[in-house]
């Protein structure tokens, strides 16, 4: 029963655009009604008609510790008392930086920021501000944040200038972005080849988890490094999603490579709302109010949110394990996965590492399997992201138990799969 979500989304379409905050919420991509959620604990999450769903959404990434963990729920509880933010200096905001700075060795100084999206996009300014050069490149499928340049798609050309991926971003903006296929260093290599003289940044994820979930090959990441070194212009790796969720050090830790300027976001707010750039010092040190780069917020550093972040982090420092026990939760969830799909003549491919997965229905053409399966999956009270083109996310959370669970929902939904006509594969 869903009556009391969709009664809400009938209230909201009246006064939100769309009835939600935030697109893709909004259930476009599988159809159907949003789930209002009122409440989680840990692995689970409760709908407004009372509804308990295993998460693999955990907000988008950031709640690696699961849903209300004690001590972050307590820590904010206490910190809260004591004022929401002061716009001046704390102690908290040393800590955090001090913490993250060694966390991550090619951040040396940090500066943090309300969103993911206000991380990417002051970086950018940034790298811009400190190499004097205009040019941007990105690659399709990786998602930075909403902020105009980073909105750009590739055009219908193999290599082109920047074309708008959104109404109200002016061209004369989006064409100073670059647009390359994501682990394609040729195509790489030729905006260089064109435009190297003028690129100020090359902005990547260093595992790209904004389309369903992509690794780097191996040659990708080095190979950006060095197209940049040879030609002065900066690497930013944005890890809003893979920082602290793939390794304490990021991807750049697993993959060993340094990049000139870091975004962070999700994971180091534990669930209120940061971001953070961080780099190289004589990048930072561009920033106002010591360089001519200016970039400000009025609730940057709060203590609320960097309590938030701390805890989540210091939780995950002190469980040196955690890491493997989430590429094995994923490692097991995908392999039963495959093999329920496999046992009802259905193929799926997936991917993960850590606490990250993706999964893909082959031949699976607007993504029919795909929204049916997810609808399947809901009724059987397991939250999936509303899209076949979101990375899944696994928290500490997670067990053995809510995963037997979600692969015995999985087996029922395939069994109904394999039974409909509609989808049944040849
Ligand atoms: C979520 C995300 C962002 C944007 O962060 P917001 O906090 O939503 O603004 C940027 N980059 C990546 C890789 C993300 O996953």
């Amino acid at each position: 029963m869903l009556n009391e979500s969709i009664a809400l989304m009938q209230r909201a379409t009246a006064v939100i655009p769309g009835g939600v905050n935030s697109p893709v919420r909004a259930f476009k991509a599988v159809g159907g009604n949003p789930i209002f959620f009122e409440r989680g604990n840990g692995a689970h999450i409760y709908d407004v008609d009372g509804n308990e769903y295993i998460d693999y959404v955990g907000s988008w990434g950031p709640l690696i510790l699961g849903h209300a963990h004690p001590k972050v729920v307590k820590a904010i509880q206490q910190i809260v008392q004591n004022g929401t933010s002061f716009g001046a200096p704390t102690r908290l905001e040393v800590e955090i930086a001090e913490l993250i700075t060694n966390l991550m060795p090619s951040i040396e100084t940090i500066r943090m920021v309300n969103s993911g999206t206000e991380a990417t996009m002051s970086a950018i300014r940034l790298a811009r501000g400190y190499t004097g050069k205009k040019y941007l490149v990105k690659f399709d499928n990786c998602y930075h944040g909403h902020s105009d340049p980073l909105l750009v798609k590739a055009g219908s050309g193999a290599r082109t200038l920047g074309v708008a991926g959104s109404a109200g971003v002016v061209q004369d903006l989006a064409q100073y972005t670059l647009i390359a296929p994501y682990n394609d260093l040729q195509a790489t290599a030729h905006l260089f080849a064109e435009y190297g003289h003028d690129i100020a940044a090359v902005i990547v994820e260093p595992i790209a988890a904004n389309n369903n979930l992509i690794m780097p090959t191996a040659a990708f990441l080095p190979g950006l490094r060095k197209l940049c070194d040879e030609h002065n212009s900066l690497l930013i790796f944005d890890e809003v999603i893979t920082g602290f969720r793939v390794a304490l050090g990021g991807a750049q830790e697993l993959y060993g490579i340094a990049a000139d300027i870091t975004c962070l976001g999700k994971i180091v707010g534990g669930g209120m709302p940061v971001g953070a750039f961080g780099g190289r010092r004589d990048i930072l040190a561009m920033l106002a109010p010591i360089g001519p780069v200016y970039q400000a917020g009025t609730l940057s550093g709060n203590p609320v949110a960097m309590t938030a972040g701390m805890v989540t982090l210091q939780e995950l420092i002190a469980q040196p394990n955690c890491y493997t026990q989430l590429q094995q939760y994923s490692a097991n969830l995908m392999q039963q996965l495959t093999q329920q799909a496999k046992q009802h003549g259905i193929t799926i491919t997936t991917n993960y590492i850590s606490g990250l997965f993706g999964f893909n229905f082959v031949d699976d053409p607007d993504n029919k399997f795909f929204k049916r399966f997810f609808h399947l999956m809901l009724r059987q009270g397991v939250y999936l992201a509303p899209s076949a083109y979101e990375a899944g996310f696994v928290s500490l959370a997670h067990n053995e138990i809510t995963l037997s669970k979600t692969i015995a929902a999985a087996q029922q939904c395939f069994a109904l799969m394999q039974k409909t006509d509609a989808y049944a594969l040849a």
